[in-house]
């Protein structure tokens, strides 16, 4: 009898196994890491692929999460992973609200220090992978956590990062509920980019947080991230224009380190018709914080920069609630 191979002709018949070359490239059958596995039949052929058979499972679990938000950068060193640990440690400031804060930077994980979960590991059982908690109500997962020690390098191919974010997505279990989801990427477009957006696709990404800093030269290459959202389908919930300005934290004087020759942040969001969210000074305490991995809101509460994250952070959940139509326009 003819096995399943007649239904899965437009469909694969198993995961892809670890170093799969991708499915629709053109190694897809031949390569050695094809050998032996159920679906070579199917990627050797001509025939349309059809849907990634672990879609149902990642659109599952991802159906326990009301919020999930994307924060981008179009340029590495604006601060992206910084305001994201900011962003969850807000969110989590609400002892009602669950928050999970996924880093997809492969190549250079920064949160389990910024959050101080440097060194844990996950563990895994018969409902997954266990993030690791550093509040009662904040969890993080990252590759770093699978690492035999935080200096090795991670030098992976599109379909390895592919499999590890599939991973993430399908196995890590955040809990009955979840609230919001943070999603730190790595800057610019890339393999994790289109992973991301392709499995989340279908159950649904509320938007990206875009990240900046005023100069032009980081500018230039957020109209690419901005445009790679629009392409995507990926609505933006708007930008946030980081190390925008110096505070003394001593005097309380402002100078400008970073200054916005063409306008900065504000000026671009008019133009492209995007929600500026607000700016956030540099504030050297904010590092330390980072670097030790200590909630900076329990530290410098009344700062000027906490107050700007903060700002940003409502400006940001009024976009998420407005997209559920929770909130009119006024
Ligand atoms: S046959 Fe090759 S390309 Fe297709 S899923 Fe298996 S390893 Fe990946």
């Amino acid at each position: 009898m003819a096995p399943s191979i007649e239904v899965s002709k437009t469909q694969l018949q198993a995961p892809e196994p670890e170093h799969c070359p991708g499915p629709e490239s053109e190694q897809a059958g031949k390569d050695d890491a094809c050998e032996g596995c159920p679906n070579q039949d199917i990627c050797s052929s001509q025939l349309p692929k059809g849907p990634d058979p672990d879609l149902p499972h990642i659109n599952k679990r991802l159906a326990q999460i009301d919020h999930k938000i994307l924060v981008l950068s179009g340029k590495g060193g604006v601060g992206k992973s910084t305001f994201t640990s900011m962003l969850s440690w807000a969110l989590a400031a609400d002892e009602d609200i669950e928050v999970g804060a996924m880093d997809l930077d492969i190549c250079g994980p920064s949160l389990p220090r910024m959050l101080g979960a440097e060194g844990e590991s996950v563990h895994q059982s018969n409902s997954g992978l266990s993030p690791v908690y550093v509040a009662d109500n904040l969890g993080l997962m990252s590759i770093s956590f699978m690492l035999p020690d935080p200096d090795s390098a991670i030098i992976w191919r599109g379909a390895k990062k592919n499999g590890l974010i599939k991973q993430f997505l399908k196995d890590v279990n955040w809990g009955e509920h979840l609230d919001y989801l943070v999603v730190d990427t790595p800057p610019g477009t890339s393999d994790e980019h289109l992973s991301v957006t392709t499995y989340m696709k279908e159950v649904g990404i509320d938007g990206a947080l875009i990240v900046t800093t005023p100069q032009e030269v980081a500018l230039l290459d957020v109209r690419k991230e901005i445009n790679f959202c629009r392409k995507a389908g990926i609505k933006i919930l708007g930008l946030v224009e980081n190390m925008s300005g110096f505070v003394c934290p001593n005097c309380k004087g402002e100078s400008q380190i970073f200054k916005a020759t063409t306008g900065g942040g504000k000026q671009l969001c008019k133009e492209l018709d995007i929600k500026f969210l607000g700016s956030v000074p540099l504030d050297p305490r904010i590092g330390r914080a980072c670097d030790s991995g200590e909630c900076f809101f329990d530290s410098y509460a009344d700062s000027p920069a906490a107050t700007a994250i903060l700002d940003v952070v409502d400006a940001l959940r009024d976009q998420v609630e407005l997209n559920m139509g929770k909130l009119s326009l006024s």
